[in-house]
C-alpha cells in the first residue's frame, strides 16, 4: 500500500497528465514519509530523490536526502546524484499549519516559489514542475514566471485532496531550459 493519502493525489494528478515518465529523473520535496516517492519509483522513473526535514523509513528504488532543500548546496548535490539535470520537480510541502489561515497562507506560498527557484535551477529542457498552493493558485508573480518558463501551466484540485482544504497544485509541464 501507499504510505500517505497524499499518494492519492498524485496518482489521480498523473493519470490525467502523465508527467511521471518512464527512464525519468524525478525530485521530490518534502518526500515523509514516502508516498510520492513510492508513487515516482512505481511508474518507472529510473531515479527518484526525496527531501524532507523529517526522517522517510528507507523506500526502495528511491533516495533520501534528510534536510532543508533550501541548503545553498542542494542544486549542487542533486544534481550530482541524479547524474544530470531532473526531468521533474515535485513539491508537496507544506509548513506546519499555525491555525492563522493568513500566515498559513503567507508561509505554503513562500515554500511553492521557493521551490519554483529551486526547479529553474535544476530542470533539463521539456522538464515538469508540480507543487502545492493554496487558494486562488499561485500569485502573480510566481504564475508570470511559470508562464515564461513553461509552455503549459495548469492549476488542478485533485479528487482526493478533501473538498475543505484549500489546496491546489499547479502544474507547469514543457520546460523552455536555460535562455
Ligand atoms: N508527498 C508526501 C507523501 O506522499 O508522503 C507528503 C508530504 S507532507 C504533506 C509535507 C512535507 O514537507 C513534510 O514532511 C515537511 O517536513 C516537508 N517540508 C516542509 N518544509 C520543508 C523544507 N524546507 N525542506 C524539506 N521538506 C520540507
Amino acid at each position: 500500500g501507499w504510505r500517505s493519502r497524499a499518494a492519492f493525489k498524485l496518482l489521480e494528478m498523473d493519470d490525467r497528465f502523465h508527467f511521471i515518465r518512464p527512464g525519468s529523473r524525478v525530485v521530490d520535496l518534502g518526500a515523509a514519509p514516502g508516498g510520492w516517492a513510492q508513487i515516482a519509483v512505481k511508474r518507472g522513473a529510473a531515479k527518484v530523490i526525496g527531501v524532507d526535514l523529517l526522517p522517510v523509513d528507507p523506500v526502495p528504488g528511491a533516495e533520501i536526502i534528510e534536510g532543508d532543500f533550501m541548503e545553498a548546496d542542494m542544486p549542487e548535490r542533486l544534481q550530482a546524484m541524479l547524474g544530470g539535470r531532473a526531468d521533474l520537480v515535485m513539491s508537496d510541502m507544506a509548513p506546519n499549519t499555525t491555525g492563522h489561515a493568513a500566515t498559513d497562507h503567507i508561509r505554503i506560498m513562500a515554500l511553492a516559489e521557493n521551490a519554483l527557484d529551486f526547479a529553474l535551477k535544476i530542470l533539463a529542457e521539456d522538464g515538469a514542475f508540480i507543487a502545492k498552493v493554496f487558494q486562488g493558485g499561485s500569485e502573480k508573480d510566481m504564475l508570470d514566471l511559470m508562464k515564461r518558463n513553461f509552455t503549459v501551466v495548469k492549476h488542478v484540485k485533485p479528487p482526493a485532496s478533501r473538498k475543505e482544504s484549500s489546496e491546489l497544485y499547479v502544474i507547469a509541464t514543457g520546460f523552455r531550459g536555460e535562455p
